[in-house]
């Protein structure tokens, strides 16, 4: 059921420290870990404790904590002194979404071009 942690969850996982990760920032609500693959000198994934598919159904049930999710990337950023960053929720296989827990990329550390790819 949507929030509640998914057995065959990866990300949920995480949250229970069932698998490792480096973990840059906890919250009551929300993990911060570096990208295990990382495309930028800095990339963090913020997720919340909760599991929802997908960054809009996380806003619809739980808006304060899409809300923490955000303020968790900006200070993620603070701490790697990023001037600027880019928040990225992939939404939907075709936009490249993998793991389906809503997480928020964190990249930075280089330059970014736009469009992306
Ligand atoms: P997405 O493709 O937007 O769903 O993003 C999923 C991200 O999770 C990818 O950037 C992966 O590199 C990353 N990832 C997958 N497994 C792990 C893991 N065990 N620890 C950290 N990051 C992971
Ligand atoms: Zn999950």
């Amino acid at each position: 059921m949507a929030g509640e942690a998914q057995e065959d969850c990866l990300f949920c996982k995480i949250v229970a420290k069932h698998i490792p990760a480096t973990i840059v920032r906890e919250t009551d609500t929300t993990v911060a870990f570096r990208d295990i693959n990382p495309q930028a000198p800095t990339h963090v994934l913020v997720i919340p404790k909760v599991h929802y598919a997908d960054a809009a159904e996380l806003a619809a049930a739980e808006p304060a904590i899409a809300a923490d999710v955000l303020r968790e990337a900006r200070s993620v950023a603070d701490e790697d002194k990023l001037d600027s960053y880019r928040i990225v929720f992939n939404t939907g296989s075709g936009a490249g979404q993998t793991v389906w827990h809503t997480h928020a990329h964190v990249l930075g550390g280089r330059g970014l071009e736009w469009p992306p790819g």
